[in-house]
């Protein structure tokens, strides 16, 4: 089986000013491409191949978890976003978040606050654990809440790749930014 890197549902430049053109066109179309180029490689003729993605991130070690994680987050990253959207969560999640959060505002402080705070290179998580439960939860490098039995809702990319060109070394900006492009009934219909 060889993984396709699936089309943006929306243009390179939708997401302007908060992910510029010249963003999107590297991150998407140089960084993921290449963990997904990388990850047929890797596989090809492992136990592996004819797996779905999601079992070969909670079973694969090294080189291969690491570019099958990448292109899946990175996947999923893009799929959170739209420029015309919900920019509210509603229903069942927007209850969920005001309980264990205390306040969309709060969650959304609490999740900045996490993606600020990861040294280095990774990921900034909300994903909700089998009682439905939500959790904000940081990942270095490539790692994915999938391998602790989570369910992945919203993901904030915090490698410097995802943000440096259209906003250096402000990391926060970046990340409060992305606010206004989150499309929640994405994050929804995950939840
Ligand atoms: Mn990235």
């Amino acid at each position: 089986m060889t993984y396709e890197q699936p089309n943006l549902p929306y243009d390179v430049d939708a997401l302007a000013p908060v992910i510029s053109a010249e963003t999107v066109t590297f991150h998407y179309g140089k960084h993921e491409k290449a963990y997904i180029d990388n990850l047929n490689r890797l596989i090809k003729d492992t136990e592996f191949e004819d797996l779905p993605l999601e079992e070969v991130i909670r079973q694969a070690k090294g080189a291969l978890y690491n570019n099958a994680s990448q292109a899946w987050n990175h996947i999923f990253y893009f799929f959170s976003f739209s420029p015309q959207g919900s920019r509210e969560p509603s229903g069942e999640l927007r209850k969920a978040i005001d309980r264990d959060f205390g306040s969309l505002d709060k969650f959304k402080e609490a999740f900045v606050d996490a993606g600020v705070g990861l040294f280095g290179s990774g990921w900034v998580w909300l994903s909700r654990d089998d009682e439905g439960k939500l959790l904000i939860t940081q990942g270095s490098n490539a790692q994915n809440p999938l391998t602790e039995g989570l369910t992945p809702l919203l993901t904030f990319d915090v490698w410097e790749h995802a943000y440096y060109l259209d906003y250096q070394n402000r990391r926060a900006d970046a990340l409060r930014a992305l606010w206004d492009i989150v499309d929640w009934d994405v994050v929804e219909a995950r939840y």
